[in-house]
């Protein structure tokens, strides 16, 4: 059966109410982009589903918030440790990692690596964080670990990403749960849409239970192959659906996005003038977008 016969949207999802669901969740999170950025600004990179783009964001949008002059600092809360690797830090000489912080209390600003961006800060995963999701179970007052952590640090940075796991674990729970807002990536293939309804359940959830703040910022479209139809159905479908939630910026699929990590550069060092790196400034532009300090 092909992707765009009668049955099936472009997204891969049956024209069922599933869509509509999803939408209304989103309105509920207000459906207009900001304005204005009060800074500073907690934002996780969130969806349950891994190769969407995630790791990605985090590393090349931090880079270019910290390429204009924003400190921004990036914590890697997949234990793949994807965005410590692709920001150049070598797991094994790190002084702490995020597990420490969310299972050991150790403090965040220990655990604050330098990379060579300038004003770019990452808090490193390494793999003993694939035992916190379990070992979190039990622990007092789980989903609030990353949060009461932050909490010494944020003002010390414009921006802190968080580069979420791909589930909705008590992980991606604490993200959220430290977050001022979600910033979700949708890769531009078939199936797009499927499971986001779930996402922005459970954003709602954690925004009912713990973080009464936290709200959908964004959603950006990436991995954008302009040679397939698929790409243009799906970016239509997302927008149709989500309005002004979308940012107008789409990253598109290029070679060196996919080349940089193991290299160990964000694409904004690795290729500065590449495709890639043009399509993360301007989407640091749409985050960015009437920054302020919060007064006090
Ligand atoms: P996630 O964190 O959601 O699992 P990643 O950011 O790790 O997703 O991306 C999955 C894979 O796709 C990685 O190998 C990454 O290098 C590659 N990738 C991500 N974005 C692009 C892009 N715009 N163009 C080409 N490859 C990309
Ligand atoms: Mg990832």
């Amino acid at each position: 059966m092909q992707p765009n016969e009668t049955t099936t949207s472009a997204s891969g999802r049956k024209p069922d109410h599933a869509h509509e669901e999803a939408l209304a969740e989103l309105r509920s999170h207000g459906g207009e982009q900001r304005e204005e950025t009060l800074l500073p600004r907690v934002i996780s990179i969130a969806n349950q589903k891994g190769g969407v783009g995630k790791t990605t964001t985090a590393v090349n949008l931090g880079a270019s918030l910290a390429e204009s002059g924003y400190s921004v600092l990036v914590i890697d809360l997949d234990p793949q440790g994807n965005a410590t690797t692709g920001m150049g830090i070598n797991h094994r000489n790190v002084a702490g990692s995020v597990y420490d912080v969310i299972m050991n209390d150790a403090a965040i600003e220990d655990c604050v690596e330098p990379t060579s961006v300038r004003n770019l800060f990452v808090v490193p995963a390494t793999i003993d964080l694939a035992g916190a999701e379990i070992e979190l179970v039990p622990a007092f007052s789980r989903e609030l670990k990353l949060r009461r952590a932050l909490a010494n640090v944020k003002d010390d940075y414009d921006f802190t990403l968080v580069d979420c796991p791909p589930s909705l674990g008590l992980l991606t729970v604490n993200g959220l749960a430290a977050s001022d807002d979600v910033i979700v990536p949708i890769q531009c293939e078939y199936y797009a849409l499927e499971g986001l309804g779930q996402l922005l359940r459970n954003v709602a959830l954690v925004k009912s239970n713990l973080n009464p703040t936290l709200e959908v910022r964004g959603i950006v479209l990436t991995m954008y192959d302009a040679r397939t139809k698929l790409a243009e159905q799906v970016e239509r479908e997302v927008r149709d659906h989500f309005g002004a939630k979308v940012y107008r910026t789409v990253v598109p699929r290029t070679v060196r996005i996919s080349e940089a990590p193991s290299f160990g550069q964000p694409i904004t060092v690795f290729d500065s003038s590449s495709r890639g790196a043009l399509a993360y400034r301007e989407l640091a532009k749409e985050v960015s977008r009437g920054a302020t300090r919060r007064a006090g």
